[in-house]
């Protein structure tokens, strides 16, 4: 993919990733997350001794919950080499409960470079929100 990042965000992006911590996996992600006021909220994984960990997109959704906000524009997740890094299937849950259809996840390489672009509904089809239990979603808004 040849659509160009945000030198900003990219630097956002690594100095996140390298507070990661993961002393166990030794895989450190970093995330950035642009809510619809147009703010960003960070996160690194977290690992723990029992091994339930908290993945990067899972820290900045409580980091963007925190400060009051609930809408995701825009996602962005690096990892630590020229892989995909994609979220997991636990964050793309967790990114379904705030995201619209409009929300734009990327996943970046370790140095910035875009690999892939998704909508929510790409990342997580047919998906099961808030509209299933009778609540408002903004992936319908
Ligand atoms: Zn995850």
């Amino acid at each position: 993919m040849n659509e160009h990042i945000d030198t900003d965000i990219i630097a956002t992006l690594v100095a996140v990733r390298s507070r990661a911590y993961v002393p166990y996996s030794g895989h450190p992600v970093g995330a950035v997350l642009i809510s619809e006021s147009g703010k960003r909220y960070t996160g690194a994984n977290v690992e723990v001794a029992h091994y339930k960990g908290l993945c990067a997109e899972a820290s900045a959704i409580a980091a963007m919950v925190s400060a009051g906000e609930r809408r995701l524009a825009e996602v962005y997740v690096i990892g630590p080499g020229e892989h995909l890094c994609t979220p997991c299937g636990d964050c793309r849950q967790r990114l379904r409960e705030f995201a619209t259809p409009e929300t734009v996840i990327r996943v970046v390489d370790a140095h910035g470079k875009l690999l892939k672009r998704y909508s929510m509904d790409e990342l997580l089809p047919d998906s099961f929100g808030p509209e299933n239990l009778g609540k408002d979603s903004s992936m319908h808004h």
